[in-house]
């Protein structure tokens, strides 16, 4: 260990140190039951340097739900496979809506606005899928997460997924308005089991940040995405990331990074570092209670920051 790692360690151990002090956690989500199930009482970091070396605290190898952390590596995916066809179908605005919002879908004649809320997500999903059956979309974007944190041991939590399959009535109404307006091409079902599974990958704050290495440029990361897309997912995890909170993430912590309704968070520190925290309750925008602040926390002491 380097001075610089061990003041690293110490600082995100004092992160969890005051997370846990504080004892404010937001509320899990209650709309995925499996997910309202969760002691909200939980708290992961974990910190990939340039070198790969990988600096946690809390519970760093305890699995949690993904959610919408899986819309990266969707959208990484679909990229790889479509190129910049997918800009036909989803825009690259932030919606100012919340994650699941229909509204804008009417005024924008069915182009959602950006593959990080919902609607997005679900187009980026359809053009991944694109005719196969859905076991094979989701073996390509399993894959390719088990290829970007070097680890075979990630699953999907099929109870999650059923979870939110009988409750997801929002997703629903979303995929059929998109294929009211032409812009689905695979049957909703197929494509809604696909991204409901795809949302239910299980990971750990040290599998994540390991993930978050190709996209923030560090040493060891595989390659799986060009540089020129690199940039542009980075620019969307800035700007779209965090729902109608991406503004507020930005001007507090000012890193690209992307929440999901689990709890979970990737932050991406270009060239630097990639940062996975974890804690289930959430703020009133759905993300990270804890977690937003233990980035907040963690910008500050380092002066991490693209600004
Ligand atoms: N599976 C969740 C949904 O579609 C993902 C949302 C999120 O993580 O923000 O509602």
């Amino acid at each position: 260990f380097s001075r610089w790692e061990a003041m690293l360690e110490e600082i995100i151990k004092s992160i969890a140190a005051d997370v846990f002090q504080q004892n404010d956690w937001g509320e899990p989500a209650q709309y995925i039951p499996e997910l309202a199930a969760v002691d909200p009482q939980q708290f992961a970091i974990s910190v990939c340097l340039a070198d790969g070396k990988v600096i946690s605290a809390g519970s760093p190898t305890k699995p949690f739900s993904i959610q919408s952390i899986s819309k990266v590596f969707a959208l990484v995916a679909a990229l790889g496979r479509v190129g910049n066809q997918l800009w036909s179908r989803v825009g690259r605005e932030p919606s100012g809506t919340s994650f699941d919002s229909v509204v804008l879908l009417e005024r924008e004649n069915g182009r959602p606005r950006n593959p990080f809320i919902n609607a997005g997500a679900i187009v980026t999903t359809d053009a991944l899928l694109c005719g196969r059956q859905p076991k094979l979309a989701l073996a390509e974007i399993l894959g390719l997460v088990r290829q970007m944190s070097g680890s075979d041991s990630i699953y999907i939590n099929d109870a999650v997924a059923a979870s939110e399959q009988k409750t997801g009535s929002r997703n629903k109404a979303l995929a059929y308005y998109l294929k009211s307006h032409e812009n689905l091409s695979n049957e909703p079902d197929l494509t809604l089991g696909t991204y409901f599974h795809q949302c239910a990958i299980e990971m750990t704050t040290e599998q994540l940040a390991m993930a978050g290495r190709s996209l923030a440029g560090l040493d060891g990361a595989p390659k799986v995405i060009s540089q020129k897309h690199v940039r542009r997912v980075n620019a969307l995890m800035m700007t779209c990331g965090h729902y109608n909170g991406s503004g507020d993430f930005a001007f507090r912590v000012g890193l690209p990074g992307k929440s999901g309704v689990g709890g979970g968070l990737l932050i991406i520190a270009p060239n630097v570092a990639s940062v996975a925290i974890w804690s289930p309750g959430l703020n009133h925008y759905g993300n990270s209670y804890a977690g937003t602040r233990a980035a907040e926390m963690l910008s500050r002491a380092t002066n991490w920051s693209v600004f």
